[in-house]
């Protein structure tokens, strides 16, 4: 029976809004995404019905726009409503987050107001690590501690402009600002040779996204900021790209017929 089959899997890690399974083959790992929704490292906590079935289903969509442009990512194939396939692979302790306009952090850090465009795209590195709030560091820190080489930097590096190329247009296309992001990076083995590719989830849970005409905030930022409804906003995003038309997350729940 399937519920026997799931039961048995072997559970590697549970994150906050995602858990990873062993995968079927060598190599596999299977994504589940949950409806937790954590922000201000996991202070502020929901669960938010359908928030994983939107992200599993985004973050399909844009992982496979990548690899179909030659960005390569951990995606195999989505398996089912809240999970997909992927490549196992070493994921680098950074979170590269690339920004086109000021927000959240940056603005706090160096008083420029949110929404001012950028002269060019920055890239920042955090260290991931939750008891430490996953603190900005510098290529010297990432070097000095070995987190990654010289040419996994680089690789990165690129990596990081070509998604942020990629979601921008997709975005624009939509009516949507892209204003930042965070991804995560992992190395594949291929044999002897290793490469570097993106990995985890790109999502609104890990984006800014802002409505080009009105400005309205489409991301997690409505979570964190109380701004209205998040399956809202993450249901927007899906339909303006053409990902989930029908709203199948909002459905109504069975009732007890009397
Ligand atoms: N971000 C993320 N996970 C994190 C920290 C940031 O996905 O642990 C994303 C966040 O959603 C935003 C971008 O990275 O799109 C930049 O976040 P920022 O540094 O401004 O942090 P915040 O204001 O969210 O604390």
């Amino acid at each position: 029976m399937e519920r026997d089959r799931m039961a048995r899997r072997k559970k590697i890690y549970e994150g906050k809004a995602k858990i990873l399974y062993e995968g079927p083959e060598p190599g596999t790992i299977v994504q589940y995404f949950k409806d937790d929704a954590t922000a201000f490292n996991a202070q502020k906590k929901d669960v938010i019905d359908g928030k994983g079935v939107l992200n599993n289903r985004l973050s399909e969509f844009f992982m496979t726009g990548l690899n179909n442009i030659g960005v390569p990512t951990h995606f195999i194939r989505r398996l089912n409503m809240r999970e997909q396939l992927v490549r196992s692979c070493e994921i680098v302790p950074l979170e590269i987050i690339v920004r086109n306009f000021a927000a959240g952090s940056l603005s706090t850090r160096l008083g420029i107001e949110e929404g001012t465009p950028l002269p060019r795209p920055i890239v920042e590195y955090c260290y991931k690590d939750d008891k430490l709030g996953d603190p900005l560091v510098t290529e010297e820190h990432i070097a000095a501690f070995g987190w990654a080489s010289q040419q996994d930097m680089d690789d990165i590096l690129s990596l990081a402009l070509r998604v942020n190329d990629f979601l921008s247009g997709v975005m624009m296309a939509v009516g949507i600002r892209l204003v930042d992001f965070k991804i995560e990076c992992g190395r594949v083995y291929d044999g002897d040779f290793q490469r570097m590719v993106v990995a985890d989830e790109i999502s609104p849970d890990s984006c800014r996204l802002w409505d080009m005409e009105t400005g309205q905030k489409l991301d997690k930022d409505v979570f964190r900021r109380d701004l209205g409804s998040l399956s809202d906003a993450y249901t927007e995003v899906a339909r303006r790209l053409g990902v989930m038309p029908k709203n199948t997350t909002q459905m109504a729940k069975p009732k007890l017929i009397n």
